[in-house]
């Protein structure tokens, strides 16, 4: 019982941390290096397995959406992000409706978003919300909860992860497994990607037309974009809540455009 209690306490203070913006107090065992090696591993294993496109029109929209998603993340989050070295992948596979983002900054995208993202605007809503959920280290709180139930009960060692926990946190990035993220996480998701999308320079407005259309177009799609994100009302209600910060981002990134854009001009 003692020895319990004191793993406990020690878990508390080990692995008591917050996430960005909302402060939301989280226990999260892993090191940010565990999970960015994760991350790396696990990306160069779909890269193997998938059909990866690596030119044309949608590939290139691809890589500008997410190097101007991850430059806005680095602006806004930069402890969350310190160390990544950002890849996007485009995955060819029409039925799959997803995209994810892994630590230390691998994402992926498959080509069955493309045509419900609709544009650059739709894009970088889901692709800013994926990486959302990596900033806020969502799937590493997950698997942290397994953890520590398994710890406390078997006193053991947590330095290294097992077999199991390694499936818990990429299921909880969409890889493998897949384990939902909690209704908290998801919200949490939506609000610091919006923030990052309109820093990136995309309309904000867009998310409520976006998450409308993967709501209702997206039937039997895998459980990121299902099953433990907020009803379609509240979701909206949420992110019109959020609107009015994400619109002073979205105009200060404009005007940086518009200003780099008459600076550039040829003068005469
Ligand atoms: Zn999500």
């Amino acid at each position: 019982m003692i020895r319990s209690f004191s793993l406990a306490l020690c878990i508390f203070f080990l692995g008591c941390s917050h996430a960005p913006e909302t402060g939301r107090t989280q226990l999260i065992m892993l090191s940010s290096s565990q999970e960015i090696a994760l991350g790396h591993e696990a990306f160069a294993e779909v890269l193997k397995k998938e059909k990866i496109v690596s030119s044309g029109e949608e590939y290139e929209m691809v890589q500008e959406v997410g190097e101007k998603v991850a430059l806005a993340a680095s602006r806004l989050y930069p402890n969350a992000v310190r160390g990544y070295k950002w890849r996007f992948a485009l995955i060819k596979d029409k039925d799959m409706v997803n995209a994810w983002a892994l630590p230390g900054g691998k994402c992926a995208v498959y080509t069955g978003l493309l045509p419900i993202a609709k544009n650059k605007d739709g894009l970088a809503i889901v692709m800013a919300h994926e990486v959302a959920h990596v900033i806020a280290r969502h799937g590493a709180e997950r698997a942290s909860h397994s953890m520590v139930g398994a710890a406390v009960v078997a006193g053991m060692a947590m330095a290294d992860m097992n077999k199991r926990d390694r499936s818990v946190v990429l299921g909880a990035y969409g890889l493998g497994v897949a384990l939902p993220f909690s209704r908290t996480q998801e919200t949490e998701a939506d609000q610091l990607g919006l923030y990052i999308a309109a820093d990136a320079g995309f309309d904000p407005r867009q998310a409520i037309p976006l998450w409308k259309r993967m709501g209702t177009e997206n039937k039997g799609a895998p459980p990121e974009f299902m099953s433990t994100h907020p009803s379609s009302k509240t979701r909206i209600q949420q992110l019109r809540r959020w609107m009015p910060k994400a619109m002073l981002y979205y105009d200060t990134a404009i005007a940086h455009e518009d200003a780099l854009q008459t600076n550039n001009k040829p003068k005469n």
